[in-house]
């Protein structure tokens, strides 16, 4: 069984696109760990692709945000109205789609949290710290998060020393019971981790390897949207960054 594992979509229907077309014949089944809304301009596009694939999926703190399980008062400004937009466009289907996806499941060997195995929703693993004490919040070999929008792979080497590995591209890295790890594949729709381009992982359950890869798309086209919708220009603008 080969897995795409894709997180934090945010709307941006022309990356998941070319994820899915970059991706294409290598993968059985998609998990993806939430954040399919929110500060893109295609929220009931990208609800309907990803669900025409039968996904494992989760809801991330900016479905919350949307569905109004969340108080959005923390959310920076542009967040905010980008939450009120999508609040105001996102149809009923869409909306119940987001309403039955859970934050944290389990697959195996594999706990998917969106943010965090200690806080799934609101949690940010951004550091060597922050990713230590999470190994305590679950009991699987491995877990999948995303929520940050930055690759990586935090591996416990020992119970006092957590190693840091930034990702390799197109390069299978083997997965071994005995390493437990946290791995975040990186953000379709809008990655901050200075690379503009869709950033998605493959997972293969036979081989247990994880392999990251890098696509371009047309961020013209989904700048062209934002624009068309009023969403704010700085979102507008970090696309082409990929921050
Ligand atoms: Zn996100």
């Amino acid at each position: 069984m080969r897995i795409l594992v894709i997180s934090d979509i945010h709307a941006n229907l022309a990356a998941l696109e070319a994820v899915l077309a970059d991706a294409k014949g290598d993968w059985d089944k998609i998990w993806f760990l939430g954040d399919l809304i929110g500060y893109g301009p295609d929220p009931n596009e990208c609800v309907a692709l990803l669900r025409e694939h039968d996904p494992i999926a989760l809801s991330g703190n900016h479905d919350w945000a949307i569905l109004g399980k969340l108080d959005i008062q923390h959310f920076n400004q542009d967040a905010r109205n980008a939450v009120l937009w999508a609040q105001r466009v996102i149809n009923a289907d869409s909306r119940a789609y987001l309403d039955s996806l859970p934050p944290i499941s389990a697959e195996g060997p594999f706990t998917l949290a969106h943010a965090s195995p200690r806080h799934p929703v609101w949690e940010y693993i951004l550091d060597r710290g922050t990713a230590a004490v999470n190994f305590a919040f679950f009991e699987s070999p491995f877990c999948l998060v995303g929520h940050t929008h930055v690759p990586i792979l935090y591996a416990e080497a020992s119970a006092e020393h957590v190693e840091v590995h930034p990702p390799v591209y197109n390069a299978p890295l083997i997965l071994s019971d005995d390493l437990r790890c946290i791995i975040n594949p990186g953000s379709v729709g809008q990655p901050r981790d200075s690379d503009p381009r869709a950033s998605y992982a493959l997972l293969n359950l036979v081989n247990m390897t994880w392999e990251y890869r890098r696509v371009e798309y047309d961020v013209a086209r989904t700048q062209m949207r934002m624009r068309r919708h009023g969403l704010s220009e700085r979102l507008v603008a970090r696309l082409e960054y990929g921050w």
